[in-house]
This record gives C-alpha cells, structure tokens and sequence, in this order.
C-alpha cells in the first residue's frame, strides 16, 4: 500500500484498486473484509484468499469486534507528526471472525491497554481518508 503525507508530514494510506473497497466502507463508517467462501475472512485486501489462492471471495461488512492479541506503546512519537498523540498503543487485534489487524489504539490510556481487552472499530476521518483503529469495546 503507498502512503502520501499530509502538510504536517502525517503519512496517510494511499488506496489502489485492491484496497479502495476498504477505505470506501470505512468512509461510511464500516468495517468491511474479504470474504473467501471456504477459508472465510482474510486481512489485510488483497487479490486472492491467502489460503487457497482462489479469487471468488467477496467484501463484507463485519462488526469488527475483537479483542487485543498483542500491543505495544509508541512513547516517543517515532513519526514526528504523531508526536502529538503520545504516548500510544499499537495493537494486533485479533477479530472474532478471524483475522488481524495492527492498529492503533483509541479512546483508551496506554495504562489500561491489556492483552485481550475487547475493542471494536473506531473510525477517523482525516484529510479525505477515513482510517481504522479500534477503541475499547463498552
Ligand atoms: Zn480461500
């Protein structure tokens, strides 16, 4: 995936054709994954299922519950443009429906992140493209 930088040098996703489906549904606010029908939900987009190599999968909007599997706290600010957001936690989160997914994480003190804390998506808009990271799940 291409990155592009905003003015104040954050890096951005640049969609191509295999992941613009993703960011489409995350403009509105929703996860959506591929679906694969023996192998079920892989992550992150791409052509064909990694499993079987078979490209008749389809998009699907999932609730995105899941919980941490792993994490760590960037507390430097490693991208100077996320300085600001300092300390904070990255996390692979492992979905229920299977996949996972290194995100950021929202909405939460890096004191309480802990491995299998449930999340869900939490989405942001930011200079034309929606991102996804996960916050605690209530
Ligand atoms: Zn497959």
């Amino acid at each position: 995936m291409g990155l592009r930088h905003t003015e104040s040098g954050r890096p951005l996703p640049l969609p191509n054709p295999t992941t613009q489906p993703f960011f489409d549904a995350a403009r509105e606010h929703r996860l959506a994954l591929q679906r694969c029908p023996r192998d079920g939900f892989f992550y992150y987009p791409r052509s064909r299922c990694p499993h079987c190599l078979g490209d008749d999968w389809a998009w699907e909007t999932c609730s995105g519950e899941g919980e941490v599997h792993s994490f760590t706290i960037d507390r430097v600010g490693h991208v100077p443009a996320l300085r600001e957001y300092a300390p904070f936690a990255i996390a692979i989160v492992e979905l229920a429906n299977g996949p996972r997914i290194t995100a950021r994480l929202v909405d939460v003190s890096v004191d309480d992140v802990a491995i299998g804390m449930p999340v869900e998506p939490a989405f942001e808009d930011v200079d034309g493209i929606t991102l996804v990271h996960f916050r605690p799940r209530a």
